[in-house]
């Protein structure tokens, strides 16, 4: 703020202004995306390196605002997330994604595929959370192995007692849970086989270090998870795999799962519906 004396402040205090009405707007118009039928999901494919199987698709938000445009996940899932709106938005997405992969199984996809979805902490914590991923299970005709929560370290490890407790029920209800971002949150392990976790994806940050010749580090954490997560009885998925480099990596490293652009970008329900059809005919 300091920069440019007198000039640079009034810039700064202009671009506060501006900051905190762009962020006024757009949870105004947050509050009325549902309604006016704004959000939809992007689905981005998991392939499973023994196989070459499609083994997941993650859901992914996606919203185009009549007044804002099309707003990054990144911007509008923390404003819904210190408004509660993502409690309404959360729900949206499951039932959406539930609804989507019923409709693909009817249209011969492998009922083997799982849809995973992003679940924020107001949400895990709310004691409704169980009970709505078993209604939207059933409305829509799915087995609870059809579907996987992503949670982050952090929503595990802040809220650990209560985190405990949903992460038990879904597990009763047969639903899997992935943590997210794996290695960029806490350094502590133990909850790993404390609680009922089937995945862990390592997060993009090591996976873009991997296979280049002058960074050993992240090569190193990313075979050290493999083989810890071998040991736990955890599938490890790779997330954000740009490059044939990386997988061939991966592959060689007996990781399980790869996510990322070289396999596919998030893909429309339809386009993602060819992908796997694509997929399945070899
Ligand atoms: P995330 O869960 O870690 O999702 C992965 C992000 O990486 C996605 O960004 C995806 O499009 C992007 N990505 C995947 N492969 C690659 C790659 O090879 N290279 C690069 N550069 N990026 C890749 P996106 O869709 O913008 O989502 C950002 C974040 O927003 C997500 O990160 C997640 O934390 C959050 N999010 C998205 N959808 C939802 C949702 O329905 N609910 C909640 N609570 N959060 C969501
Ligand atoms: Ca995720
Ligand atoms: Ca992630
Ligand atoms: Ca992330």
């Amino acid at each position: 703020a300091k920069r440019g004396g007198k000039r640079g402040h009034v810039r700064y205090l202009q671009e506060m202004e501006t900051d905190s009405r762009r962020r006024a707007g757009l949870i105004a118009a947050l509050r009325r995306a549902i309604e006016r039928d704004e959000l939809h999901l992007a689905y981005q494919p998991e392939l499973r390196l023994a196989d070459g199987r499609i083994a997941a698709v993650e859901a992914l938000l996606r919203w185009d605002s009549a007044e804002h445009g099309s707003i990054a996940p990144d911007e509008f899932i923390p404003l819904a997330e210190e408004t509660g709106l993502i409690v309404p938005i959360g729900e949206w997405v499951l039932d959406a994604a539930c609804r989507t992969l019923a409709g693909w199984r009817r249209a011969g996809v492998d009922p083997r595929l799982k849809v995973s979805i992003n679940v924020s902490a107001l949400q895990l914590l709310r004691s409704e959370l169980p009970d709505a991923v078993a209604a939207a299970l059933r409305r829509h005709g799915l087995p609870a192995s059809a579907l996987e929560l992503e949670l982050t370290e952090s929503v595990l490890m802040d809220n650990a007692a209560l985190a405990g407790d949903r992460l038990r029920a879904f597990r009763d209800l047969g639903v899997s849970i992935a943590v997210d971002d794996f290695g960029t949150g806490y350094s502590s392990l133990s909850y790993l086989h404390r609680l009922p976790i089937n995945t862990l994806k390592i997060d993009k940050a090591f996976i873009d270090g991997i296979a280049s010749p002058d960074d050993h580090e992240d090569a190193t954490i990313t075979t050290t998870v493999i083989a810890m997560a071998r040991t736990l009885g955890l599938q490890v998925v790779a997330e954000g795999v740009e490059t044939a480099a990386q997988l061939a990596f991966l592959q060689r490293n007996a990781c399980d799962i790869a996510q990322g652009y070289w396999i596919s970008r998030p893909l429309a329900a339809d386009a993602c519906l060819r992908f796997l059809l694509d997929a399945q005919a070899g």
